[in-house]
């Protein structure tokens, strides 16, 4: 017999898969040895009082608990149409292992390297500040969630089957402690290990996969979509899956230079706050030093100011400020965390909406909102990857800092005025935002908290159309685009959701199985 039990455990005894299962057998009055159980879920409560763990635990009395059936195993070979996916970020290797399992070939063309080589890009760019286009934090394989946070929520649920995407992850080498934790993540060092794994169950199942080989163009016989080019080489299916991702600044140009429909698309636009880790652990759980088996505290604020959304985004706590330029000229930040979120330091993004009415200095044509992207982030530019940054206190002042706190961004900080970058209406509606947060938390608005600009790689500034059931584009009805960089979806999750529904459609059209 099945029972579900709520159990609320402090962390240390939440962390004893035995002292669970007595708590179990006590609250069902069962001899323990009757008993086998299954953690489904585990979340922290730290409302009032002294953290907990909330646990919501499967009893199985006398009784086994169900095997689960492995995603990847029994998968025949596929040998139905080939099918180009453009792009090996989580929207297109999603894409590829769903359509290897409906019997379609996926041939992957990527601009950037290999999850390994890719690291020694990452090591020029914190270090000597110098950018590769093609092999940065945003590019290269396993796309911008390689080097991240690897947080796996999502707030889009309905649009797919979060379990079966971490479920594929955990067959891939990911800690199964995914498949429980409300708030799961993965962390940067573990998170190149499990794209790999992806790599080889996807060559083994004889996919195409070809790194360096930035797309340029489509090859269009007729009025009909047949493949792509990637400078001389050329790679033919029956579809094309573009997952190319947010900062495919080329792409767009591409879809916009064969006359497809596109357009600009509202995205947020702020900077990244990074606080001691002590300071948040105070704040959330009212301890300092945490409790060893509670993991780094963390926070998610929302708050109208100024007549626009502020919010926070991505936090990272324990994690690092990073550099996500992709193209020289230009500083874009972003965080990402190892495994254990052990940093001295918590940064997350601190955003304001911005829309149409922020752009139309700069046209209204699609790529208006690129445009206004582009120009902030060459405007916090001057001359190598240190970015531009305040004291939260001196920000808030009107204030250029004298002097900054040390932080976790490698390439280095400099003094700068966010009001020279920013603009106005970002700026007032952030100041008033942070200001609002600082007295519901109460602490955040320390001296020693810094504001790095910008945070402007929030979502895509642009929207590709596709057709709300076939999920194609209206004018080639076999151009499918896919994941965050047409406006499909918003962090690692839903974009593999949207990989594997997108290749349910291809395959439906294509004659899979
Ligand atoms: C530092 C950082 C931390 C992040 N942390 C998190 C997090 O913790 N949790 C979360 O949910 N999300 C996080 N994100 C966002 C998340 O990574 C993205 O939402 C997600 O990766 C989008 O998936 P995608 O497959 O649609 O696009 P991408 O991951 O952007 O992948 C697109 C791929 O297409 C390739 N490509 C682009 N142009 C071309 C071309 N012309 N030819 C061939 N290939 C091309 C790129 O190289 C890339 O590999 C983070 C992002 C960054 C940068």
């Amino acid at each position: 017999m099945k029972s579900s039990l709520e159990l609320k455990l402090t962390p240390a005894e939440a962390a004893d898969e035995q002292i669970i299962h007595k708590r179990c057998a006590q609250k069902l009055k069962c001899p323990p040895d009757q008993l086998q159980i299954v953690v489904r879920r585990r979340s922290v409560d730290a409302r009032k009082g002294e953290p907990k763990m909330v646990l919501v635990v499967d009893a199985y009395r006398n009784e086994a608990p169900p095997a689960e059936a492995r995603l990847l195993e029994d998968v025949p070979a596929p040998t139905g149409p080939r099918v180009v996916i453009v792009g090996a970020g989580p929207a297109g290797y999603f894409a590829a292992m769903e359509l290897i399992m409906l019997g379609c070939r996926p041939i992957i063309v990527e601009r950037g390297k290999d999850t390994r080589t890719r690291r020694y890009d990452l090591r020029n760019l914190m270090q000597d500040h110098l950018v590769n286009e093609h092999s940065n934090y945003c590019f290269g394989e396993g796309g911008a969630g390689t080097y991240s946070d690897g947080k796996l929520y999502t707030r889009s649920d309905k649009r797919g089957d979060t379990m079966r995407v971490l479920r594929m992850l955990v067959e891939c080498g990911a800690r199964s402690d995914i498949l429980q934790d409300t708030h799961p993540h993965i962390g940067s060092n573990k998170l190149p290990g499990v794209v790999e794994n992806l790599r080889e169950t996807l060559l083994r199942y004889g996919a195409e996969i070809h790194f360096d080989r930035p797309v340029t163009d489509f090859l269009v016989q007729g009025e009909r979509l047949v493949g792509v080019r990637a400078g001389e080489h050329e790679f033919f299916g029956e579809a094309v899956i573009l997952a190319t991702g947010h900062s495919a600044r080329d792409i767009f140009e591409l879809v916009q230079r064969h006359g497809l429909a596109l357009e600009a698309k509202p995205f947020a636009l702020g900077v990244r706050i990074e606080h001691p880790q002590a300071l948040v652990d105070q704040i959330q759980y009212r301890q300092c030093p945490r409790d060893p088996f509670l993991p780094a505290a963390s926070y998610r604020l929302a708050t109208q100011a100024e007549g626009r959304g502020v919010y926070s985004f991505c936090m990272c706590p324990g994690g690092l400020i990073v550099p996500a330029a992709t193209a020289p000229g230009e500083v874009v930040v972003n965080g990402m965390s190892m495994s254990g979120r052990d940093s001295r330091y918590a940064n997350s993004g601190m955003v304001v909406e911005i829309g149409p009415s922020d752009w139309a200095h700069l046209g209204d044509d699609p790529l208006a909102a690129v445009r206004l992207q582009k120009q902030i982030e060459q405007a916090a530019f001057a001359g190598d990857q240190r970015a531009p940054a305040a004291r939260l206190t001196d920000y808030l002042a009107g204030k250029i800092s004298q002097d900054l706190p040390r932080s976790s961004y490698v390439p280095g900080l400099r003094c700068g005025d966010l009001d020279a970058i920013l603009p106005p209406a970002v700026g007032l509606s952030l100041r008033a935002g942070l200001e609002f947060f600082g007295e519901r938390l109460r602490g955040f608005k320390t001296e020693e908290a810094i504001v790095v600009g910008v945070e402007s790689r929030t979502s895509s500034p642009v929207r590709i159309p596709r057709d709300d059931e076939g999920l194609f584009h209206p004018q080639w009805t076999n151009l499918y685009p896919c994941g965050e960089g047409p406006g499909f979806a918003g962090g690692i999750l839903s974009a593999a959701m949207d990989g594997q529904r997108v290749a349910r459609r291809v395959a439906e059209a294509v004659g899979g199985r």
